[in-house]
């Protein structure tokens, strides 16, 4: 233990108003059995921008408790771990039951079944769950760091891994929301060499996906509107960037894809219909369309006959890495075109103090991936 934890104190990102944020000091976290204490050196900006000018908090989040993505070193350790003080690791979000189907076969932590969803009251968990990121402070008794925008944050043994020694904290943090949930997405809809993937509604998600896409040595067309990313999206190196509103999008699209007639994969990444409509048209029979964006709990409509049955598609989502994943995750983050790739489309960087510039800078949408610096 480091003789200095108890005078420490944490410092933890707030936001307690709409288009504002504080920092705040909280005591240092309490690290029980199979928990570590990190000191975080990159917590990446996923949807906090939009919480920062909504004040609408997923279930998980409150206005001292925000961020899920991190990297950093461990800083502490509970008697018997196989952690090491000093330990650069990457942290996967949440706190999984370890038990269930989900958690025992190697599943997203995410969809752990200590997590109701199926008692959610729109889009809401009930305030007493301890599993996910909610739970981390309560079962460690601690008043602070069970989120990733603080100085010091609490992680189950489970949720994190030891990263090598020559891969940075900069191309390892692009394993969260960016890089990580799009892998698992492309493992789960089996994209390959030689595949068409379409990627529509591009944020950060979307050019993690692409990312993946491109690394497995598929043809990435993208479906999108806003010039700063669609210009991200060339440097990424994508086949093609078809305005969605072109009266020819869909042939644009089939220029690609030859007598298969549509792509074999699409990637929703922002949740509106305008986009998830045009995925379902361009894809092939037989294709997949994985969701990773969403607008709230809402309903979209689809036609079971004409659309699922009919093209036989298949219609998934999720928003998470599979506990499976991580290996194969870490050594595509090894991957040098990759790294090149986490370089053009993260961004921005900004110390966690100035949380309302790196906020601001993400509502404008003239950005990709932006990166919180805790420690600054
Ligand atoms: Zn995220
Ligand atoms: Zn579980």
């Amino acid at each position: 233990m480091p003789i200095t934890s108890s005078t420490l104190t944490n410092t933890v990102l707030t936001i307690p108003a709409p288009g504002e944020t504080a920092l705040k000091e909280k005591p240092y976290p309490v690290c029980g059995p199979g928990f570590v204490i990190i000191d975080v050196a990159i917590a990446p900006v996923c949807n906090e921008a939009r919480i920062y000018r909504d004040h609408q908090f997923e279930w998980h989040d409150s206005p001292e408790h925000l961020g899920h993505e991190g990297v950093g070193t461990v800083a502490e350790v509970a008697a018997g771990s196989r952690f090491s003080v000093g330990d650069r690791v990457i942290v996967f979000q949440g706190n999984s039951c370890q038990e269930c189907f989900v958690c025992t076969q190697g599943l997203s932590p995410t969809h752990c079944l200590g997590i109701p969803y199926e008692g959610f009251d729109d889009g809401m968990a009930p305030q007493d769950v301890t599993a996910g990121l909610l739970g981390i402070e309560k079962v460690n008794g601690s008043e602070s760091g069970g989120f990733a925008m603080a100085r010091y944050r609490l992680a189950p043994e489970h949720m994190i891994m030891t990263l090598p020694d020559d891969l940075s904290f900069e191309h390892a943090a692009a394993g969260n929301c960016t890089l990580g949930c799009t892998y698992t997405a492309a493992e789960e809809t089996g994209v390959k060499a030689g595949d068409v993937v379409i990627v529509g509604g591009v944020g950060f998600i979307g050019l993690g996906a692409i990312v993946n896409a491109i690394y497995r040595g598929a043809t990435v067309v993208v479906l999108g509107r806003n010039d700063y990313r669609m210009d991200l999206c060339r440097q990424l190196g994508v086949a093609a960037v078809i305005d969605p509103d072109d009266d020819d999008w869909l042939e644009q699209i089939h220029a690609f894809t030859g007598d298969r007639g549509g792509a074999d994969v699409a990637f929703e990444c922002s949740g509106a219909p305008y986009y998830l409509d045009r995925c379902f048209t361009g894809l092939r029979r037989y294709g997949s369309l994985f969701s990773m964006g969403f607008l709230g709990s809402g309903d979209y409509t689809v036609s079971i006959l004409n659309t699922v049955m009919d093209r036989h598609i298949s219609w998934t989502g999720g928003h998470d890495v599979r506990f499976r994943d991580r290996d194969g995750l870490l050594r595509m983050l090894g991957d040098a075109a990759v790294q090149r790739n986490i370089d053009i489309l993260t961004t921005h960087s900004f110390p966690m103090s100035e949380a309302s510039d790196a906020f601001d800078t993400g509502l404008t949408k003239n950005c990709g991936k932006i990166y919180l610096r805790p420690a600054e």
